[in-house]
């Protein structure tokens, strides 16, 4: 009833015991390392390879559930979404190591400036990213991303070959649940912050454009 595995007659045999006791330890052992190789096999799945933050599988899997955390208990969510500038240039010119080179100093400078254990970053696509802050409502994630705009673009990437100078853009965008039936889903919420990102783009790049809380009257502004 506690788990034994087969019953032993009495008297017992040491030999047999002692048998039994080592095969016992042996489906222990295996099952430790399966457990434990499961556990990296979860974490690696995760995982964006080259940079270590979080890939797109996991992006969709969490921000589904920050969302509903947000619509039931009403809190606001905001979601940064953020594209370098020209880094097609990046590669072409000083090849495809130092551009991922400047993907790991770029990731490692923006994750190094947002709330520990609250706010995330995920690759969402080459060098596309989403930076999720929960808690957290327009007015301050425009400050965020203003910050971080400024954080990329001031600072040069020290790398092997010198310095380089990058620029992002900043598409931000938030849910404000005022309305029990203001509503969205995750599409339209990464929908919004794309559609922003592709107006800083086109609005000459190295800016941050968002959008007024998601919901019917909803309208485009600048930072
Ligand atoms: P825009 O300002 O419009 O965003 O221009 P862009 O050149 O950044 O945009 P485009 O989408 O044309 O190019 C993205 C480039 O990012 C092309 C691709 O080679 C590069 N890239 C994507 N993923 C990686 C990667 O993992 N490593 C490196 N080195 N480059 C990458
Ligand atoms: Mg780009
Ligand atoms: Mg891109």
């Amino acid at each position: 009833e506690a788990g034994a595995d087969s019953p032993l007659a009495r008297p017992v045999d040491p030999a047999d015991l002692d048998a039994r006791l080592k095969a016992a330890r042996r489906v222990i052992d295996l099952e430790r390392s399966l457990r434990l190789s499961n556990e990296e096999v979860r974490a690696l799945s995760i995982r964006d390879a080259l940079t270590g933050i979080f890939n797109r599988v996991y992006l969709t899997e969490r921000l589904h559930q920050e969302l509903k955390r947000s619509q039931r208990y009403g809190h606001p969510l905001s979601v940064i979404m953020c594209d370098i500038d020209h880094f097609k240039d990046v590669n072409d010119q000083h090849g495809h190591r130092a551009g991922d080179q400047i993907l790991k100093d770029f990731v490692n400078r923006i994750a190094g400036s947002i709330r520990i254990d609250v706010d995330w970053i995920a690759r969402y696509g080459g060098e596309e990213f989403l930076i999720v802050l929960p808690e957290t409502d327009l007015p301050s994630s425009y400050i965020v991303a203003e910050r971080l705009r400024r954080l990329v673009a001031e600072t040069p990437f020290h790398l092997k070959g010198g310095k380089f100078r990058i620029t992002a853009s900043f598409g931000v965008t938030s849910y404000r649940p005022v309305l029990k039936a203001e509503r969205i889903t995750l599409d339209q919420l990464m929908e919004q912050a794309d559609e922003f990102l592709y107006q800083a783009k086109r609005e000459g790049r190295n800016t941050v454009r968002g959008a007024s809380p998601v919901g019917p009257e909803t309208k485009g502004c600048a930072a």
